[in-house]
């Protein structure tokens, strides 16, 4: 058997972590298993869909690079099928068609609630009582079974049973015509050949209604595992108060897609104490048994440890492509101006926490500085700062060859020269050619600059601070 997996995400909002968790595990075992993995968009409530919420799911899944098998399939361009699929339900008489009004089934509701009874359906259109209008609005019901009970061995939760005399017969096509999800969503797995569903624990109390609708309608029942959610620092359910929340922000706040994956797979799942995995290990360690039970709380400092991680070790030239995309946010769409990127990632990457704060600093180097650091002037420019300016920018100007070496020497020669430390050469010039007086070792600093640049941007440093 081939297992098959799908992430079915409802687009009424942007990409969660806790979605992207989903999708995650479900990619894994997929791949785990050398087996495919469907995306669906559970699009049917029409009214809280939106394709803003479709292009930030898909936009998601393509940074942090699920890579799909099948789809996106969307659940309104499949009406058609499940009309069929209710038709025939009806015509079997596993369906009906109920006239209830909203009056008889709160009065219902309210009796049941007085009488301590937990609020159902009480079957009241199983037989057809009157004669119906063709205008007269009407929802379809499944018909589910009166005894027995719905059992499965979930993954994570382990045994599970519901009794049937405690689930209702579910609507399963609404008043206006559109099926609902707890119908779509079986039809889906069954036609999909989906083996294993893997999703949230909010939709435990789903499963047993799924499960027989499966059975009614003679299609195989998926292996189910429910993941249990993700809580924040605090311990209460994750949500926007915790700070991001949707994958897209962690991207725009300057995390690596690397580091998010590697965050969300310990989300939940571990292997011994390892914290770190390749996307390579995670596929080949990845199985169902190891997720765990119990809740797990969302770690920014992790995520935060992870990220530098990987700033740090992934290749220069990676990292270099989503500091492209911080660059582009800031504006900076031409990089031919400046140094390469993967040259401000290897000078960087150590000295900034995120992304965003990498893009920020690197701004200098393909753009014109607009002004000095206030506290860094009043640091660093002092008396003497300008004839050591000048002193540098004719030692540099003077060099056969120009590289970070070359350039450390010279200006070390600068300092002996005027007979004070280091600091008080490299300061001003830092704050001469990116503005701030933080930046990569002096020589560094230059080579990102570029030569020209550097002449320039000292000559006009000298004449801003010879005026003041
Ligand atoms: N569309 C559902 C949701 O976003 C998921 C359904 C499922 O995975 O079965 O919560």
């Amino acid at each position: 058997m081939t297992v098959k997996t799908r992430f079915a995400p409802s687009p009424t909002g942007f990409l969660h972590v806790g979605g992207a968790r989903t999708a995650l595990f479900s990619w894994l075992y997929a791949r785990h298993c050398n087996g495919q993995f469907v995306l669906r968009i559970e699009d049917t409530d029409r009214e809280r869909s939106t394709q803003e919420a479709i292009d930030a799911i898909i936009d998601s899944m393509k940074w942090i690079d699920l890579k799909w098998d099948e789809g996106p399939y969307y659940q309104t361009k499949r009406f058609d099928r499940y009309t069929e699929v209710i038709n025939k339900l009806l015509a079997e008489g596993k369906a009906y068609k109920c006239y209830c009004s909203k009056e008889r089934l709160e009065k219902m509701r309210d009796e049941q609630m007085k009488a301590g009874l937990k609020p159902r359906y009480d079957g009241h259109c199983r037989e057809d009582h009157t004669a119906h209008s063709p205008d007269e609005p009407y929802v379809i019901r499944f018909r589910n079974p009166d005894d027995g009970v719905v059992a499965f061995d979930d993954m994570v939760k382990g045994h599970i049973e519901f009794k049937n005399s405690e689930l209702d017969d579910f609507i399963i096509q609404r008043s206006d015509g559109t099926p609902t999800y707890n119908f779509c969503v079986v039809v889906d797995d069954w036609d999909m050949g989906i083996t294993h569903v893997i999703r949230g624990d909010d939709h435990v109390n789903n499963t047993p209604r799924q499960i027989n609708l499966y059975k009614a309608l003679g299609a195989p029942v998926p292996v189910f595992c429910h993941l249990a959610m993700i809580l924040g620092d605090d311990g209460a359910k994750l949500s926007k108060r915790h700070g991001a929340v949707s994958v897209m922000q962690y991207r725009e706040d300057g995390y690596l897609p690397e580091a998010l994956v590697n965050y969300l797979v310990r989300l939940g799942w571990s292997h011994g104490d390892q914290e770190i995995f390749t996307r390579d290990e995670m596929i080949k360690l990845f199985t169902l048994d190891a997720i765990t039970k119990s809740a797990s709380g969302f770690n920014t400092k992790k995520l935060d440890w992870l990220n530098a991680h990987y700033m740090k070790t992934l290749p220069a030239s990676e990292v270099a492509k989503e500091l492209e995309w911080h660059l582009n946010k800031i504006g900076i769409t031409d990089l031919s101006k400046g140094p390469k990127a993967e040259d401000v990632v290897r000078n960087y990457c150590e000295r900034t926490h995120t992304l965003k704060e990498m893009a920020q600093k690197a701004a200098c180097y393909y753009q014109n500085i607009t002004e000095y650091d206030q506290a860094g002037v009043k640091k660093w420019i002092k008396e003497g700062s300008v004839e050591i300016l000048q002193a540098s920018l004719e030692a540099l100007k003077a060099l056969s060859s120009w590289d970070a070496k070359s350039i450390d020497e010279a200006l070390e020669n600068v300092a002996k020269a005027k007979e004070v430390g280091m600091g008080k050469v490299g300061q001003p010039l830092r704050i001469a050619i990116t503005g701030s007086a933080m930046s990569p070792g002096i020589g560094d600093t230059m080579m990102l600059v570029g030569q020209q640049r550097t002449f320039d941007r000292i000559q006009k440093a000298i004449e801003h601070f010879s005026s003041k």
